[in-house]
Parts: structure tokens; sequence; C-alpha cells
């Protein structure tokens, strides 16, 4: 196997490997790894070129960096990604290859599930290398992180009730789910049993009409959930709800819900300050899932409360955001912006202070 390096400004280290063999083309990205190693998931994807797949992994990697700084884990961003359709090009040599790949940078990047990659592929990468995460709880790693995900949004409702009305009560409150799966279904059972009133749309009949039946709920089509009048509207199933045409028609005093990049555009974070509404950033209140993965890395190894204790923080992540927002007079995405580069730096002024602890003479690398 062929392994290259690739110089990024403003990356500590971007990698290709090639291996004729194998057929593996991947790419490793690590953005930053001042406040822990490198985690990032490993998607397979059929990208047109290389050069498209290397602008994927800077950003998702990037990305991640910001999203690990705001949660706490102690960790770092990266992310890898595989060229290649993963219906036709998966085979058990490529993700030993893969995992030889993610072997080679000696731990500077952990590895995850992420789009095409499954726990089955990941146990073949793990051949090769022990710096994966996200496998089954049976094999003690963390397991499923979908339900942690949701626990993390429910409190990170709290936290938006709070700001908005000064209660973390649902009780007679109405919660608009777009998205009932994994994540969105269990978000919307909690709303139910704490007295919350549930409306749900999914491009999946079923699913909407399962989650409705089970949480006393109403199931409303895809296209009126956005604009329904509700207390909290909750995106749960892809990105980019909020632009220039679905925000001015809104009904909601709060956004919080899963689905990773719910914003158009940047600028749309503005609009929603504008007019009012509560945002709470995705990656903020979606870190759930990966503060229980980051629970496999710590000294004693996985536990479940140490989870359950660390996702709690989402609130006071959120408190912060929110409060960051206020003080400075920018929308809540720039909040949370300003919350991680803070993060980044006070790590990087303690790693200067524990260099300048060392006794002279000491060889530092
Ligand atoms: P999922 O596939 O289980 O659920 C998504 C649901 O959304 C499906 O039921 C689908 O039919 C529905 N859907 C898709 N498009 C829709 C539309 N236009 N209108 C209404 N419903 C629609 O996925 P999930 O694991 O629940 O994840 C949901 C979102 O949260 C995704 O954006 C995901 O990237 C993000 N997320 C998930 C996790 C996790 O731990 N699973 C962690 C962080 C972020």
């Amino acid at each position: 196997m062929d392994i290259t390096q690739i110089d990024i400004e403003g990356y500590e280290k971007v990698c290709r490997a090639v291996d004729p063999e194998s057929g593996l083309h991947a790419l490793i990205a690590v953005h930053d790894t001042t406040l822990g190693p490198a985690l990032g998931g490993m998607r397979m994807w059929p990208y047109g070129s290389e050069d498209e797949a290397l602008k994927d992994v800077l950003r998702l990697s990037r990305g991640m960096t910001f999203k690990s700084a705001v949660a706490d884990t102690g960790l770092g961003g990266g992310k890898s990604v595989i060229i290649g359709d993963p219906v036709a090009h998966k085979s058990e040599a490529l993700f030993e290859a893969m995992g030889s790949f993610v072997e080679s940078l000696g731990g500077l990047y952990i590895t995850a599930e992420d789009v095409n990659t499954t726990v089955p592929d990941l146990e073949i990468v793990q051949r090769r290398t022990n710096y994966v995460t996200g496998l089954s709880r049976g094999s003690g790693s963390s397991g499923n992180p979908s339900p942690y995900t949701a626990d993390g949004c429910v409190i990170g409702f709290r936290a938006c009730l709070q700001q908005t009305q000064g209660s973390e009560s649902f009780d007679g409150l109405t919660f608009a789910f777009q998205g009932a799966g994994a994540v969105g279904g269990p978000m919307a059972q909690a709303v139910a049993d704490e007295g919350g009133q549930v409306l749900v749309a999914d491009i999946n009949p079923g699913r909407a009409q399962k989650v409705a039946e089970e949480t006393g709920g109403t199931v409303v089509p895809i296209e009126e959930i956005l604009f329904v009048e509700c207390d909290v509207l909750s995106p749960c199933a892809m990105g980019a709800a909020f632009d220039d045409e679905t925000i001015p028609e809104l009904n909601t005093k709060v956004i919080a819900g899963c689905a990773n990049n719910q914003l158009a555009e940047p600028r749309h974070a503005d609009m929603l300050r504008d007019r009012g509404i509560v945002y709470a950033p995705d990656y903020v209140i979606n870190a759930g899932g990966i503060i229980n993965v980051s629970v496999e890395l710590l000294p004693g190894g996985y536990d479940e409360d140490e989870a359950r204790r660390r996702i709690g923080r989402i609130y006071d992540n959120l408190q912060e955001v929110f409060s960051i927002a206020d003080e400075d007079g920018v929308s809540t995405r720039e909040a949370a912006f300003r919350l991680a580069k803070r993060r980044l730096a006070q790590g990087r002024s303690e790693d200067s202070r524990s260099l300048n602890q060392l006794p002279t003479g000491d060889q530092v690398d």
C-alpha cells in the first residue's frame, strides 16, 4: 500500500492511501488534536474524483474539531473517506487495508461508523487496528449511538425552554417533529411521557403513524410540518430545512433537533435570530452520540453512567451558547463557533503551560 502525505494549510495531517491489491483509495484528515486524538467517522462514497473526496474530508474533519470542542469530549477532529461505490466495492480486503491505513497514523486518528459504513465493516477494520470505536456493546464498545443522541436532544429541549419561557417543563407544550427515525422517534416519546403534545411527519408514513399512535400525537403532512404552530420545531430528518423560503413562514419559538446541517447557509442563523426564534445549533444539541463514543476512550473503558453524566452537559453547553449570543449580539451558530474557539485556545495555552513547566534541559519533540 502506498501512503503519501498531502500538505494542507490549517490541518495537522492529511494522508492518501492507494492499494491496488485491495482496490483501496482513501483519505484521512486530522484537522486538530489540541484537545485529544482526532475522532471522526469513516465514510464510503462514490466521489467523482479525489479532489471531491479531499474537499469533503477536509470540511468534515474541521467540523468534528468544533463539535468535539463544544461537547468537551477531550478529543480532536478528524475524518476518513473511502472513494468507492458502497454497493459494488465493499470487500474484506478493502476494509482490512483501511485498517492498516488507520493504524499507520499511530492513534492520531480514531475511526467510527459514518455514511455507508456499518458495524460489520468496522469489525473488519479492527483486525488491523485498535483505533476503532462504536462497535457492539457485547464487544465492550459503546454500541448504537442513536438513543444517546436522542437523550442529548431532549436535554437540549430543556435548555431551550428555560431560555424562552423560564421553565424546563414540556407539559402542555406542542413539539413538531420532522422525521420519526432512530433519533426523532425516541425524542417524541420522551416529550409525550412528560405531557408534551406531539405532531409528527415522516416521508415513511408508517413511521409517522407508529410514533403518533405511541405518543397520542397527530400525523401532519410532510409539506406542512415546518410551518405548524408549535413551541418547539424539531428537525430530525435530513439537512438544510431552513432557508430563505421556509424561515419567514415558521410558527415556532424554538428550533431544536438532531438533524445535521439544518441551515441551508450560515446566514440563515441570523435570519432566525432576527425573527426571535431560539435556534439550538445542530452540532451542539446532537452531540450525545459522540459523547457516548468518547467515553470508550477513557482509561477505565466504556461506562454508561459516565456517558449519561457527560451527555447532561449538553444543557450547560447550550446555556453557554445562548449567553455568548446575548452578550456578543450574534446568532447562536456564531456563538457556538466562538465557544469552540475559546475551548481550543484554552487547550493550546494549557499545552504550552505544561511545556513551560518542564525542567530546563528536557527534550520536547
Ligand atoms: P433515520 O434514518 O433513522 O431517521 C430519519 C427519518 O427522517 C426517517 O424516518 C426518514 O424517513 C425521515 N425523513 C427523511 N426525509 C424527510 C423529510 N423530508 N420529511 C420528513 N421525514 C423525512 O436517521 P436518524 O439516525 O434518526 O438521524 C436523523 C438525523 O440526525 C440525520 O440528519 C442524522 O445525520 C442526524 N444525526 C444522527 C445521529 C445518530 O446518533 N443517529 C447523531 C447525530 C446526528
